[in-house]
């Protein structure tokens, strides 16, 4: 096999069908959310196998966080529990209501927000947390549902990474009727497990907070354009309740997420056989490698990050500057966001206050991993990471 010069970090997955579909919703007369977006959710629905949860596409898993939190009634005075080893969005949402998002170490191995620093750090004020299935890896559904009972919070889940995968019975945004998450938000970023280029779905069982979410999607207005314009009996009519926000999804996004999610089962197959392939190729190095699903929780993969653990014979900063230059791209997910300027000057966290996250920190690189990976992609990925670290 003749191994490629470059492997980038990812590179989209885009087929002839999903170019199709954009072409035809671009045909069709109809630019903003419509008709499709209203199928696309209707799709979502079904994927998730249960026809009384509401499925509301936005555009931007963002978008879909701070909703959540909005619906919720979250404002000043309220703290919400965040992992430390996030994106900003996890946190930058609870600061868009004035409330306090109280940063959370992780537990080492998983990188998932650690409940024993979680239940430290709760007070009176304490309303909600916001947990992150990182990387993929689902957190168990039952200790989060325990954790969030004991302390009476909402859940908002953050599985920006974690679509198609089960968690104990049900995929992920399967909401049961008793004792479950409020809402969880996926993001169909470009980059994401599956993509509308910018776009993301909120999944709620709750009634009232999905008709807050739709109404404040769509600058708070009562019914959507859409209906406003094609229903039977349309009317001019419209009624603004509160100062929402512009965070429709458009139909051309949708066509493409449509065909996405069909392809969804697929590209998280793909993504499992690199995953299988660099355990396999990394095992006996100076590495801590990701924890791996099992039946009862799987893995989407999102991304791979390994550990380069204190014995190798280069860092971090070194590893990622050597592979690029032999044509491998590698990222870091995440800079902890207490050691981001923002968070720390407004809180005064100091690197040391969330210490497992910024142990990790030093450690971590995200290896490529992408459902368009070839085998020869792969296979220059472990030539060079075991060149390096063998
Ligand atoms: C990508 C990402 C988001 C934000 O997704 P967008 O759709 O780009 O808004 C939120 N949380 C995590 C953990 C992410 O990785």
């Amino acid at each position: 096999m003749s191994l490629p010069e470059h492997v980038p970090f990812f590179r989209p997955d885009i087929t002839e069908e999903e170019v199709q579909a954009v072409v035809t919703a671009l045909r069709s007369g109809w630019l903003t959310t419509g008709g499709v977006c209203a199928q696309f959710e209707k799709d979502f629905q079904e994927y998730l196998g249960d026809d009384s949860l509401h499925c509301i596409a936005v555009n931007s898993a963002t978008a879909a966080l701070h909703l959540s939190v909005e619906a919720l009634g979250i404002g000043p005075g309220d703290e919400v529990l965040v992992p430390t080893w996030t994106f900003t969005s996890t946190a930058e949402v609870v600061r868009y209501m004035g409330a306090t998002p109280v940063l959370v170490d992780i537990d080492p191995d998983t990188f998932f927000i650690d409940f024993a620093d979680a239940e430290r750090k709760i007070t009176e004020n304490t309303k909600a947390i916001i947990p992150v299935h990182f990387a993929g890896l689902p957190i168990p559904r039952g200790a989060l549902n325990r954790f969030a009972a004991d302390h009476s919070l909402h859940v908002i889940e953050d599985a920006a990474h974690c679509f198609p995968v089960m968690n104990e019975g049900g995929l992920v945004g399967r909401l049961f009727p008793e004792g479950d998450s409020d809402a969880v938000c996926f993001s169909f970023y470009a980059t994401k497990t599956m993509t509308t280029g910018e776009g993301g779905m909120v999944v709620t069982r709750d009634n009232a907070l999905a008709q807050r979410m739709k109404a404040m999607r769509l600058h708070g207005i009562s019914r959507d354009v859409f209906d406003r314009y094609t229903a039977k009996g349309a009317s001019w009519f419209y009624e603004v309740i509160a100062p929402g926000f512009k965070y429709n999804l458009t139909d051309t996004a949708a066509a493409l997420g449509r065909v996405q999610l069909t392809r969804a089962k697929a590209m998280a197959e793909r993504r499992g056989e690199v995953a299988k392939q660099y355990l396999e190729a990394f095992a006996d190095l100076p590495v801590a490698l990701p924890v791996q699903g099992d039946s009862e929780h799987g893995h989407a993969w999102h991304l791979f990050v390994i550990q380069i653990l204190s014995e190798a014979h280069l860092g971090r900063d070194e590893f990622i500057e050597r592979a690029a230059e032999a044509g491998i791209s590698c990222s870091v997910h995440f800079i902890p966001l207490h050691l981001h300027p923002y968070y720390r000057d407004k809180y005064g966290y100091k690197a040391q206050d969330l210490p497992y996250a910024a142990a990790n920190y030093q450690q971590a690189v995200s290896l490529p991993i992408f459902s368009a990976q070839t085998d020869a992609d792969t296979q220059k990925v472990i030539t060079v990471v075991r060149e390096l670290l063998g």
